[in-house]
């Protein structure tokens, strides 16, 4: 770039945009490099904006009384509050990003000086607005001797530019496609005091040679795109390469990922000491996206008497505070999540702490921290100066020992610094904010934590990535351009609100009219053709399901298959995969066990998928809850279970149930009722709210009621146990469970009743490997003569009422009207085929079904006493309800056996 003559050279080189700035900075120490060069002047290249504001300082220095400039932190706040005095906030306004568009088009006006709009210009209500907030806003810098940024060049005008110190040579322009007025205006005001000032403009290269190229969708065309990056660095180490994306924004992280993992796939493992990239890209991502800075937000928004599951947990699994007690930590996170609260105080948290401090390790000193937040809150004034409200906020952090004890790699370095730089705006506030409460404090925190797109300090990379407005006046060997669709490319303009739009056209406002910024765009497309050797033009055939058309800019010219060409690329999993030699081993015997004790499930584990019954009882694993808004199934159904149990404690039998009025029935179950949610309400306040429970109660009433009917219309019986204790072996394994009822009828028979909340099926009962084999189990274990065995099924909807088997016809349903409940055993051939397989249908007796169930539970004793665990799920049903996942990675399974 002929630049060079310029630059080190007593001239201001002043660029476009940063990266312009940070690439020739770059481009000269490299020269200054190859001339053997240790050490050289740092030459004068800088932002426009950067160099306005510079002017104004040094004028400063020398002219004590000129305005104080106020940074783009005390200029969004000044806005802000401006608004809102002049709006009613109890509307929904989201006063700051108000702000933020106040003050663009502020600065828009400034930039086109775009005279104060008068009402001839047709103003709408926000036109209208904008101007009261913009002449309060004059007035208050006025009154307090402030100046924002965009109004320096105006204000320095004619008298103060012979006061500027430029530099000796003068300035050199780089990068400055069009010029605002206002920069027009400026900088003849500076040539005509003399300054030299040149207006640099690359002489134009030949026409790249171009290929477009079509993908399916945008993901293909970042794969390509790195694909194609990364071959031509293999061809030349020393290449210059842009990748110029439209809408980097919507697309950074994606693009991030696949680059990476094409040109640095070690860089994704885990623990993998990152290496600089080999590609850089513009626009950074918000600090608030790094979880240091995250982790660091949750600690200041903590409130000791609400704290929500996800903070807790959160907290409790982070790296970035005091304490070596993980182990410890993860168990409190398990202990919390189990108990399907979402709110929790610190006081419960201190409680589960003791608890779990009486059996083993706790995390004290993690609760002590908490604590001592919490102390220090306390002491915090309501409102305080905004570099108080800084120091607070570091102190609370200290409390909790943020970032951590372990040493931060460089990335996290970089990122407490700008935390530091985050803490240094919210205090400079103050100018214009002398006090702040800490809820504004902690919003202006966040909001900058938030803009400020945040960027590790990488060496220079020889693949760039950015819009293509920076690569405006930039040098490249090769160009890939992606996502040249219609839709992005040239990109939709965006006119300001506030400013009418009529206006905005008339004074040329570039993102405003759709005529100018089309010329702009197809200059910029020309000069980056100028500025490489070949550009690749690729765009997307699709956005999911939608079909997409390439830019109306694309050259027009055959469309050529990219992909052929490209080096093949395999992901990193397979590298190591393909790289390790794979020894299979039919490995799904552990060893056996002569007696084992355990619950019920055992059976139903080991029939449904004998890894998981290995896993959760054997090795007693399990996944962590994910607690649910509201009652978990399992609650419900031990609230349920409760009031029945009660229920039938007070009535006993039918024929008591027959004899008492509905009267009494309602008051029976009002107090059950009420009762159980007293209970609730003291062990689950978060969720037992008042209004929940007042319609948790009306539900529960309500199902209770109409359960009455189901039991009146059967034979008549008499409960005999409730919650009875089962505890019996077979073949070795020991099991312990409940049968939730148990009734006997006339003749002496038994019932055996199991309540359920949802829906299950009597079909999962059926030989020879019983899906659910809980109540067969009961039924071949028990002592006495078992007739029936029912589910008593309590949702309410199609399903309610009794579902099971019965050993004659009408020993359990009284046949009166109410939609026959049970299954009728002996009278129905295809549950006797389903049952006891064709060869015993005409003949099978309930006896036989009960000898078949045992066998077949027995069989699963067996298996699991042997240590038979195969990743063998009955069905894929299973286990979408299963927490083993993870463990017996039944999802890879699935991919290498090509299923879904
Ligand atoms: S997820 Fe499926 S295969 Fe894995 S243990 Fe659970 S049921 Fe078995």
């Amino acid at each position: 770039m002929n630049i060079d003559r310029y630059i080190g050279k007593d001239y201001s080189i002043i660029c476009a945009n940063i990266r312009l700035a940070q690439f020739l900075k770059h481009q000269y120490a490299q020269q200054q490099l190859q001339n053997g060069l240790k050490s050289w002047e740092t030459p004068d290249i800088l932002p426009w904006m950067s160099w306005v504001r510079r002017c104004w300082s040094d004028l400063r220095i020398r002219h004590k009384g000129l305005e104080l400039l106020l940074n783009p932190t005390q200029e969004v706040l000044l806005w802000q509050e401006v608004i809102e005095a002049q709006v009613d906030t109890s509307f929904l306004w989201h006063i700051p990003s108000i702000a933020g568009q106040a003050q663009s088009a502020w600065q828009i006006m400034k930039e086109y000086r775009i005279p104060e709009f008068d009402d001839s210009e047709g103003l709408g209500e926000d036109h209208l607005k904008f101007r009261t907030w913009s002449q309060v806003f004059k007035d208050r810098c006025q009154r307090e001797n402030w100046i924002d940024a965009s109004s320096i060049p105006e204000r320095i005008g004619n008298d103060l530019v012979r006061e500027l110190e430029l530099a000796n040579s003068g300035i050199v322009l780089v990068g400055f496609d069009v010029l605002t007025p206002q920069q027009e205006e400026f900088i003849s005001k500076i040539k005509a005091v003399g300054v030299e000032v040149v207006h640099f403009q690359e002489p134009e290269g030949p026409v790249a040679e171009m290929q477009v190229t079509q993908c399916n969708d945008i993901s293909e065309e970042i794969r390509f795109a790195a694909q194609w990056a990364k071959q031509k660095i293999q061809e030349n180490p020393q290449a210059k390469i842009g990748i110029l994306a439209p809408g980097l924004r919507d697309h950074r992280q994606q693009i991030v990922h696949t680059f990476e993992e094409v040109l640095s796939p070690g860089n994704l493992s885990y623990e993998h000491e990152h290496t600089p990239l080999p590609f850089s890209i513009t626009l950074g991502r918000s600090l608030l996206e790094y979880p240091m800075i995250a982790v660091a937000f949750d600690l200041l928004a903590l409130k000791p008497h609400a704290l929500t599951l996800s903070e807790i947990s959160n907290l409790l699994r982070t790296p970035f505070i005091r304490g070596e007690e993980h182990a410890s930590r993860a168990l409190l996170d398990e202990i919390l999540r189990s108990k399907n609260q979402q709110i929790y105080s610190l006081r419960e948290i201190k409680y589960h702490v003791v608890q779990m401090g009486k059996k083993g390790d706790s995390p004290k000193l993690f609760v002590r921290s908490l604590s001592n937040l919490f102390e220090y809150q306390k002491t915090l004034p309501v409102s305080d100066t905004p570099s108080s409200w800084s120091d607070h906020f570091a102190e609370m952090l200290e409390k909790m020992g943020w970032p951590g004890e372990r040493q931060l790699n460089s990335d996290e370095q970089q990122q407490n610094e700008a935390w530091s730089s985050v803490l240094e705006k919210l205090a400079s506030v103050h100018v214009v904010r002398s006090r702040v409460k800490r809820f504004e404090a902690f919003s202006i925190l966040r909001r900058e934590a938030g803009d400020q797109g945040f960027q590790h300090h990488t060496p220079e990379s020889p693949i760039e990535v950015m819009d293509p407005q920076g690569a405006a006046a930039m040098q490249f060997d090769h160009v890939w351009m992606l996502g040249m669709n219609e839709n992005t490319w040239p990109r939709p303009v965006v006119p300001n609100p506030f400013v009418p739009i009529r206006l905005q056209s008339r004074f040329g406002v570039l993102h405003a009219d759709t005529r100018l910024f089309l010329d702009w765009t197809e200059r910029l497309q020309q000069k980056i053709i100028r500025s490489s050797h070949n550009v690749v033009f690729s765009y997307s055939c699709f956005d999911g399901d939608r079909p997409l058309l390439g830019s109306p800019l694309l050259p027009r010219q055959e469309r050529c298959d990219i992909k052929n060409s490209l080096p093949e690329t395999i992901a990193f999993q397979q590298v190591v995969f393909e790289s390790g030699e794979t020894e299979e081993i039919a490995d799904f015997e552990a060893p056996l066990v002569e007696n084992h004790s355990g619950g019920t499930s055992i059976f139903t584990d080991q029939s449904q998928c004998p890894f998981r019954s290995f896993a959760k009882h054997r090795l007693y694993s399990r996944g962590l809850e994910e607690p649910d808004i509201g009652l978990s199934p399992m609650q419900r159904g031990s609230i349920l279970h409760r009031l029945m149990q009660l229920f039938w404690e007070d009535v006993k039998s039918q024929q008591e149930l027959i004899k008492r009025t509905p009267e009494q029935h309602g008051e029976l179950i009002t107090s059950l009722v009420d009762q159980e949610i007293q209970e609730s309400q003291k062990t689950l306040p978060s969720v037992f709210t008042p209004q929940f429970s007042k319609i948790e109660a009306t539900r529960l009433k309500a199902v209770m009621t109409s359960w009455i009917e189901i039991e009146k219309a059967r034979k008549p019986f008499r409960v005999r146990d409730r919650e009875f204790l089962v505890e019996e072996s077979l073949e070795g394994v020991n099991f312990r469970g409940r049968v939730d009822r148990i009734d006997e009828l006339d003749d002496g028979s038994l019932v055996i009743i199991d309540y359920k909340t949802g829906v299950q099926s009597i079909g999962d009962w059926v030989p020879e490997r019983p899906k659910n084999p809980q109540l067969p189990l009961y039924a071949v274990t028990l002592p006495g003569n078992i007739a029936v065995v029912v589910l008593a099924i309590m949702k309410q909807g199609d399903d309610f009422g009794y579902r099971g088997l019965a050993s004659r016809q009408d020993v359990f349903n009284s046949g009166s009207s109410i939609r026959d409940p049970v299954k009728k055993f002996e009278d129905d051939l295809t549950i006797r085929k389903k049952f006891l397989f064709d060869d015993y249908a005409e003949d099978g007796t309930w006896d036989d079904l009960l000898g078949q169930w045992r066998s077949d539970i027995e069989s699963l004793a067996i298996e699991f006493r042997k240590g038979y665990a195969p990743v063998k799920p009955m069905d894929s049903y299973v286990c979408q309800y299963c927490d083993q996942g993870p463990f017996c990675r039944i999802g890879e399974i699935r991919k290498n056996r090509g299923q879904s």
